[in-house]
């Protein structure tokens, strides 16, 4: 009689799961979504009755009068019409207790854009689920040296990269985000490009290419967040750090920053406005082209210090790294924020100059922003122009003060939304 009874709430949960997916769903990934929900209706089944070990034989009937009581349920549940709404509510209450996660993602809601406190834990997890979700398109790893051994920050957080489209092809963008601690909306900005395009692999044309033809001529490589350390302080405090050495040493850079003029703020105001990395380096100061006459500050700071040596940062050994790995890179494109402007003179030669200004303007085109001129020495497009002859922009998103508040999120999203197609389908 127990077992009848498990049998019926089991059939019935399942029914209104069938009749959940199969209004939302495609045929394909709704007959998916059956099995795997049917797989694991059974399992819970032969749990439930850890004395009687069930045969293979029972198995199949036991599935079989599931199906029964399923199809009986189902008819019900047609003609009592209950809405979609209630019926998600039902479904969620009666599985959370078994937390079986859903075998398909919706990428386009993937991404919280509900916060600008998009940390690199969800970074992290987001990136996993689109690899699993997208394996033909999509492969995430982590960084590492020639030898095989990972590159990690002074917090001891590997570094993601991302290869979206066809890791074979002939040709590279590279784009990345988040070099700046405190303008790490543009992690959010880039992981929202990145589950968009997923989502719309299949089905997205631009300037009368598909989506398909675009990603197969050229791999996307992104970097979403450059600095994991200092976005993370700058969101969370020294909380965002694990090691109680660096939680110090940020404590004796604000010291040496108050007494040297460098800020005025309090302690917890002076964190979220952090731009370094967990050495107090400024990730855009530390790379080889004009690191010498980088003197804005002697020593670690929230913002503004080159390091002790052109390169020495990980974060920079990563990108480095990431970019002399690739075959033949088009172009590559930093985001920061703010300004709503793009940023292309390097001091570079002809045929690079031009090469610049014509990928600035397609950014300005697309995006709105305008165009600047020169920005500093020692960045990491100054590199990628002057060191590996590579297009390379620095395209500053937002209209006020980092970190970007909230409502800044949705113009960044309009204004970027098509960039990956854009630049696929001129490069
Ligand atoms: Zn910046």
């Amino acid at each position: 009689m127990f077992r009848k009874f498990i049998l019926y709430l089991t059939g019935f949960c399942f029914a209104l799961l069938l009749l959940s997916f199969s209004g939302c769903q495609s045929e394909k990934s709704s007959t998916y979504s059956s099995v795997s929900m049917e797989e694991s209706s059974v399992e819970a089944l032969s749990q439930e009755t850890p004395a009687q070990p069930v045969s293979e034989t029972e198995l199949s009937s036991l599935e079989e009068t599931t199906h029964t009581v399923l199809e009986t349920t189902l008819d019900e549940a047609i003609t009592t019409q209950t809405s979609d709404e209630e019926q998600t509510k039902f479904i969620e209450q009666e599985t959370s207790s078994e937390a079986t996660p859903l075998p398909e993602i919706n990428a386009e809601t993937l991404i919280n854009c509900s916060t600008t406190l998009y940390t690199y834990d969800q970074m992290e997890a987001d990136l996993h689920t689109l690899a699993a979700a997208y394996p033909d398109i999509l492969q995430v790893t982590t960084v590492s040296n020639a030898d095989g051994t990972a590159i990690l920050t002074a917090d001891d957080r590997p570094m993601y990269v991302a290869y979206f489209g066809n890791r074979n092809a002939s040709q590279q963008i590279f784009i990345c985000a988040a070099t700046h601690a405190r303008e790490y909306m543009t992690t959010q900005l880039v992981m929202r490009q990145l589950a968009h395009t997923c989502a719309t692999y299949e089905t997205g044309s631009y300037n009368s290419l598909s989506y398909r033809e675009i990603f197969d001529r050229t791999c996307f490589v992104i970097v979403p967040m450059v600095n994991p350390d200092g976005v993370s302080i700058s969101q969370l405090g020294l909380a965002g750090l694990r090691s109680e050495t660096l939680q110090a040493q940020i404590q004796n850079i604000y010291n040496a920053d108050v007494a040297a003029g460098y800020t005025s703020y309090d302690f917890a105001t002076y964190l979220t406005r952090w731009k370094a990395n967990a050495n107090g380096v400024d990730l855009n100061r530390n790379y080889s082209p004009g690191w010498e006459s980088v003197t804005d500050r002697n020593g670690p700071s929230a913002d503004f210090f080159k390091g002790d040596a052109p390169g020495d940062q990980p974060e920079a050994q990563a990108l480095m790294t990431v970019i002399n790995q690739l075959s033949n890179p088009r172009l590559a494109l930093s985001y920061h924020s703010y300004g709503a402007l793009v940023y292309w003179q390097y001091g570079q030669p002809e045929p690079l100059w031009s090469a610049n200004e014509q990928l600035a303007s397609a950014i300005s085109n697309l995006t709105g922003y305008y165009l600047a001129g020169y920005s500093n020495e020692a960045g990491f497009s100054n590199w990628c122009v002057l060191e590996k002859g590579i297009p390379s922009v620095t395209v500053e998103t937002g209209t006020v003060p980092t970190p970007l508040p909230l409502d800044q999120l949705e113009p960044l999203w309009q204004q970027n939304q098509e960039m990956w197609v854009m630049l696929g389908s001129v490069y």
